[in-house]
């Protein structure tokens, strides 16, 4: 593994990042704030939101780093994972000439953040059972190739890698491996967070997007060493999380219990939708999910995405991607919703 500070693009290294008042003083209440040319008198609005929302978050990440037992310092928060998936891709990928590297069937937005900074993809496919294939990564990697995204459970195979693999790859990578966690809690599988002090090129991506369900809120975090974070914060836009968003997550994370209780609801959902999808004529194979969602083999993709369309249910047709050869993604839904539509596939005959 080489030395973060050099993989950094030189201009990112080099930049004096924007400095706003706030980071000057401390917003308390004693103040009397006239630096920011904010409006003195109130909001509009009935929710009063006149001041700037904490640029670096710090009474959230403080019980972010409670629940997860990482460092403040180790985590950054963006408007959704996204955001950091395209600030990495710009703190490390030089236009033109360097790459990320990703696994399909994958996640798009690696691709799509990559294809707006005009940064190259190199593909290293998973093998036919959704694995990673280490010898086709080392065969596709050189120096231009800076990061490599990996999402476990991944989307849409709905599978953890084997950590053995990923552990490999941590170790004999020059750049930054980012783990891309959105499904993690649907899964048995323990997060990579816990080794985080253990790897300085690791970046665990997760979200409130999924098995918190606040995915209106946007709201994103990474965890890396500080010098990634450091790096984040300098060139992520000055008020990136606003403050509803910031006192919305600070409510549902004093409440994990609430979250827990609603991923056993789904996962006892899950396991119910794949026991009668599987009785179904149309469906060939069900795979594995350790996520909310399932990868779904049926006769003819298109054919059952248009039929559950008409009865106004909207499944994803993932039939384009590698490996996914007539594969439809459910999201698992609610007791009635999987009812809907189990009964809706019924009504479904070649
Ligand atoms: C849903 C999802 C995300 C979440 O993105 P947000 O921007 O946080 O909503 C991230 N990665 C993967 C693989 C996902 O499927």
């Amino acid at each position: 593994m080489s030395d973060i500070n050099s993989l950094i693009r030189k201009n990112i290294r080099m930049l004096t990042p924007y400095s706003s008042a706030k980071d000057e003083f401390d917003s308390s209440e004693e103040n009397i704030l006239l630096d920011a040319n904010e409006n003195s008198i109130g909001s509009v609005s009935d929710y009063t939101a006149n001041r700037y929302p904490d640029h670096l978050q710090k009474k959230l990440k403080k019980i972010l780093s409670d629940t997860k037992n990482i460092d403040p310092g180790k985590i950054f928060l963006g408007n959704g994972s996204d955001e950091a998936i395209d600030l990495l891709i710009r703190a490390f990928c030089e236009p033109r000439r360097e790459k990320i590297m990703i696994l399909p069937p994958t996640y798009g937005m690696y691709e799509v953040c990559a294809a707006v900074n005009d940064v190259g993809v190199v593909e290293a496919p998973l093998t036919g059972f959704f694995d990673i294939d280490l010898s086709e990564i080392a065969r596709k990697t050189d120096p231009s190739v800076k990061l490599i995204f990996i999402c476990s459970p991944n989307n849409p195979s709905a599978n953890c890698f084997d950590p053995d693999m990923m552990a490999s790859l941590l170790k004999e990578f020059q750049g930054i491996v980012i783990i891309d966690e959105a499904y993690i809690d649907f899964a048995p599988d323990k997060s990579w967070l816990s080794n985080l002090d253990e790897y300085d090129n690791l970046v665990v991506l997760q979200t409130f997007s999924k098995a918190w369900g606040m995915a209106n809120i946007r709201l994103g975090m990474a965890f890396a060493s500080e010098e990634i974070i450091d790096v984040l914060n300098k060139i992520k836009y000055p008020y990136n999380i606003n403050g509803p968003a910031q006192e919305i997550a600070i409510q549902a994370l004093n409440q994990p219990d609430r979250q827990e209780e609603m991923v056993n609801g789904i996962l006892k959902q899950r396991g119910k939708l794949a026991m009668e999808l599987d009785k179904l004529p149309v469906v060939g194979k069900i795979y594995p999910s350790e996520a909310n969602f399932l990868l779904v083999k049926v006769t003819s993709a298109s054919k059952v995405y248009k039929h559950l369309l008409k009865d106004k249910i909207i499944v994803r047709d993932r039939s384009k991607m590698h490996l996914c050869e007539e594969c439809i993604r459910i999201t698992v839904g609610t007791a009635e919703q999987n009812k809907r539509l189990i009964e809706s596939l019924k009504g479904l005959v070649d």
